[in-house]
């Protein structure tokens, strides 16, 4: 919990603009490549197509099933507008079934398996705390919030109140449980539209939501896909200072941290946009960033956040306990200089260059 001097007022608002923290190395040159791009979830997405370029008709139909698909996914997802099914179930009454799209269900169903593994750092009803320190659909605040109202938020929370009875049922049990999905909204986004890229022939792309990245076959025969990891620094636009470069085919990388979108208190405090639903408080330590890497881009978001929550200590062993998961930890010792620590297999399974040493492969 934070103490009283902490919770001080809150002096100035940074609300990040939808940068990435995950960005696609400027050196990709794009001739090679079809491009689009659009905006989604409140941030932007972007496809790279490599290989074979589709001609330009059949590239306005696939950009155009790419803006629907995105659009379906929000109709269904989206607490940012109250027609969403997602805004049915948060006004839905205690102990009500409600029959929900199977996809939907799908990511529900995963976000309470990640409730379970991470003993609730990670937590879809989270949302209530979310609003309350001014990161949800209610807007920012000006102030920290009282103790009386984190315990009335506190208690609307707690994934176990939210029931997953039968396939595409679900069910809450007080009716101001409130479910966010937004720690893994863009990773479900990227595999849907890779998803459908597969349907439709397409062996090499890139598909990327607000930094969440998922990366299908090579860029060009034996070259990876090239993503920066973004230097942690506050307010530092995406792209401005490196990390380190991760090279993936075949694989998804997400990551989250405090440093684009966050408040500062007037006690110096840095309070993120994500929760610790263990101290009803924004999530507070060392941790920086997370980067995660996972064979689908809804496991890497959801465990970029959870992990984020968590930090190293107690990261650290749930990832190396599940399989085909790699996490790098970026600690701030200071404002100018990090440290690294990353599960046992992280550098090999994404041929991981950290910054100044890159080879430009
Ligand atoms: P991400 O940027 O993927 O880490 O997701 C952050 C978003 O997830 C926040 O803006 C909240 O909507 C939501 N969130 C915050 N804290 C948590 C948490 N502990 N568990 C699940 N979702 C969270
Ligand atoms: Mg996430």
């Amino acid at each position: 919990m934070l103490n009283k001097s902490q919770t001080a007022a809150i002096l100035v608002i940074i609300l990040a603009a939808a940068a990435g923290a995950l960005f696609v190395m400027k050196r990709t040159p794009s001739a090679d490549f079809a491009y689009f791009q659009g905006n989604t979830m409140g941030t932007t997405w972007s496809v790279r197509l490599a290989g074979p370029v589709p001609d330009s008709a059949a590239l306005a139909v696939i950009q155009n099933d790419i803006e629907l698909l995105l659009q379906n996914i929000n109709r269904e997802m989206s607490i940012y507008d109250p027609e969403s099914i997602i805004s049915e179930v948060n006004r839905l009454e205690a102990d009500v079934a409600m029959n929900v799209p199977e996809t939907l269900y799908g990511v529900m169903r995963f976000s309470l398996d990640l409730a379970n593994l991470t003993g609730g750092a990670f937590d879809p009803t989270v949302g209530p705390l979310v609003n309350l320190w001014g990161f949800g659909p209610d807007g920012a605040v000006r102030a920290s919030p009282g103790t009386d109202q984190i315990e009335a938020a506190r208690s609307r929370v707690g994934f176990e109140k939210l029931k997953l009875p039968e396939s595409n049922v679900v069910l809450k049990t007080r009716a101001d449980v409130y479910v966010d999905l937004g720690a893994v909204a863009k990773g479900f986004g990227v595999d849907a539209v890779a998803e459908m890229l597969v349907a439709r022939g397409i062996t090499s792309c890139l598909v990327e939501i607000g930094g969440e990245v998922r990366a299908l076959g090579m860029r060009k025969p034996g070259r990876k896909w090239r993503i920066g990891v973004q230097r942690p620094n506050y307010r530092a636009p995406s792209g401005s200072g490196l990390q380190g470069v991760l090279h993936l085919a075949d694989m998804a990388a997400a990551t989250s941290g405090d440093y684009q979108n966050f408040y500062v208190t007037d006690s110096g405090q840095t309070l993120s946009h994500i929760i610790d639903p263990r101290t009803a408080a924004p999530a507070g330590h060392s941790t920086a960033g997370v980067t995660v890497l996972a064979p689908d881009c809804m496991t890497a978001d959801g465990w970029a956040t959870a992990l984020y929550v968590l930090g190293p200590e107690a990261g650290l062993p749930l990832v190396e306990a599940q399989p085909g998961l790699e996490a790098l930890f970026v600690i701030r010792e200071n404002d100018q200089s990090f440290r690294e620590m990353a599960s046992s297999g992280f550098a090999a399974l994404a041929d991981y260059e950290p910054a100044g040493l890159e080879t430009g492969k």
